[in-house]
């Protein structure tokens, strides 16, 4: 089990967040190149969302064309490095590989991807060129990977694209959420300055997109407009105590992470609630920041956990414990929270039930809530005719955009890809989602 020291400066943090898929020199990359098979009909293809044609560019990083093999990725998915590192490779293309039938260590496919994409982005070749100008002008809201990989696309296209974006820099939560030993904010914000390069699309930043006012502007000023806003914040508990100091949701945590580094605030005693991949990475980024203890709780067995199993290793490695089976119900503490009280629950016909009397506190000064993410159904609302979903009441899980094949809501006009229709998967599926959407858009443009 790894025992971090509290980062105190830039190179301290950089060593506690070492890169899990470190970048392959090319005598490794010709190496692990030369490894594939080269399938027929390979599976890895079907298991990537985007449907890269991994063979192919693998052949070519093996052949020295490392500028083809970027070409072949960055034609299927537009944010071809950030999936590189961030995929969950081991149940995508590489827990596909034929290797694995023989108990052989897969091809590590998202580090070859990584490695051919660097090489374009820090040379800045240009490898593509933009569509003949249509004379056609969408929005696009959100910088994100649904936000840009539907920008780059309409540009292909010939269309003319103005992104929007809330915050000061663009990639979404891929430098605001996605654990830092993944992908770096540098490497995050290189791959979008290489695609704004290539294909000229604008970024207005800082411009969140709040209401009727600013939504009348852009209907009035576009043809089109595409919504690729993401989530919300994380959503509360609902239980007493959650003002408490300390008690704060997963995803700001991480979002500040990735701002302020081995400045980010971290508690001794850390406590995370949920069994999400959020609350996987918070865990694990809470040692890698120093806490004296780290405990995952949640309220189900570890079977039942969303998170993969490699995050909830990789947690565990870096130093995490797990409380299962127990349901948070009060914070405990004057002010700052000094405790969690926990109530035990034991499952009934696949039910959770809680065991009367099993009452615990479990000791923090910090809580990090791993419990999802919220919707922007405010904002979305005043979008006329666009859909809602309304998948459960009880959860209050409502607010995904509904959307047709071509990715279109029932408002002709605008078009949405990403968490905000899926509801938050992977970076790789936004930008599938969005590229299909941009084809979508194209075609309403035609008409
Ligand atoms: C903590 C965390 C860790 C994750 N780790 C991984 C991982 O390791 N691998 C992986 O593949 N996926 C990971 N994901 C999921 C992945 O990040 C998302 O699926 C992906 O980023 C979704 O892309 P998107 O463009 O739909 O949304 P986002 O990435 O959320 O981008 C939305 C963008 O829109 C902007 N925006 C929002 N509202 C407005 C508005 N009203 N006006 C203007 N702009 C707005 C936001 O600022 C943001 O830039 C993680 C998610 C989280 C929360
Ligand atoms: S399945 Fe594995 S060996 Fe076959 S083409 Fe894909 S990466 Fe190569």
């Amino acid at each position: 089990m790894a025992e971090y020291k509290k980062p105190t400066n830039p190179a301290e943090f950089a060593a506690n967040f070492s890169p899990k898929k470190p970048l392959m020199s090319d005598t490794e990359a010709y190496y692990e190149s030369s490894r594939c098979l080269y399938c027929y009909d390979a599976p890895c293809i079907n298991a990537c969302p985007t449907g890269i044609d991994i063979p192919l560019f693998i052949r070519q990083i093996n052949d020295g064309n490392k500028e083809g093999a970027a070409k072949t990725i960055y034609e299927s998915n537009w944010f071809g490095h950030a999936c590189g590192n961030v995929c969950p490779t081991e149940e995508l293309c590489e827990g596909s590989c034929v290797y694995n039938n023989s108990d052989v260590k897969p091809i590590e496919i998202g580090r070859l991807q990584a490695h051919a994409t660097d090489q374009v982005i820090r040379s800045k070749k240009k490898l593509f060129r933009t569509g003949k100008d249509t004379g056609r002008k969408v929005a696009v809201i959100g910088a994100g990977p649904a936000g840009v990989s539907c920008a780059c696309e309409l540009r292909m296209l010939g269309h003319a694209v103005d992104i929007y974006e809330a915050k000061a820099k663009p990639s979404g939560l891929c430098v605001y959420g996605v654990a830092p030993y993944k992908l770096t904010n540098e490497e995050a914000v290189d791959e979008m300055a290489y695609l704004q390069e290539q294909f000229g699309f604008t970024i207005h930043y800082n411009k969140p997109v709040t209401g009727r006012a600013e939504l009348d502007k852009l209907e009035k000023d576009y043809d089109a407009i595409f919504i690729g806003i993401g989530l919300g914040g994380t959503s509360a508990l609902g239980i007493p105590g959650e003002d408490k100091k300390g008690v704060i949701g997963a995803l700001e945590f991480v979002e500040g992470l990735r701002n302020m580094q081995h400045k980010t605030a971290v508690g001794n005693k850390v406590i995370v609630l949920g069994g999400g991949n959020t609350a996987m990475d918070a865990a694990s980024e809470s040692c890698r920041m120093g806490a004296e203890s780290v405990t995952i709780a949640y309220r189900r067995g570890p079977e039942e956990m969303g998170a993969y199993s490699f995050e909830f290793d990789l947690a565990k490695k870096s130093g995490s414990k797990a409380l299962f089976n127990v349901t948070p119900v009060e914070f405990i503490g004057n002010g700052a929270v000094t405790g969690v009280k926990f109530i035990r629950n034991r499952s009934a016909y696949g039910k959770i039930e809680a065991i009367p009397g099993s009452e615990f506190v479990e000791e923090c000064d910090m809580v990090l809530l791993g419990t999802g993410q919220g919707k922007q159904v405010e904002l979305l609302e005043q979008i006329s005719g666009v859909k809602l979903d309304q998948k459960s009441r009880i959860l209050d899980d409502r607010g995904r955009i509904v959307v047709n094949e071509h990715y279109q809501t029932n408002n002709p006009k605008y078009f949405a890809a990403g968490d905000a229709v899926n509801g938050g998967v992977e970076v790789v599926n936004a930008a599938a989602e969005a590229k299909k959407a941009a084809h979508g858009i194209d075609q309403y443009l035609k008409k």
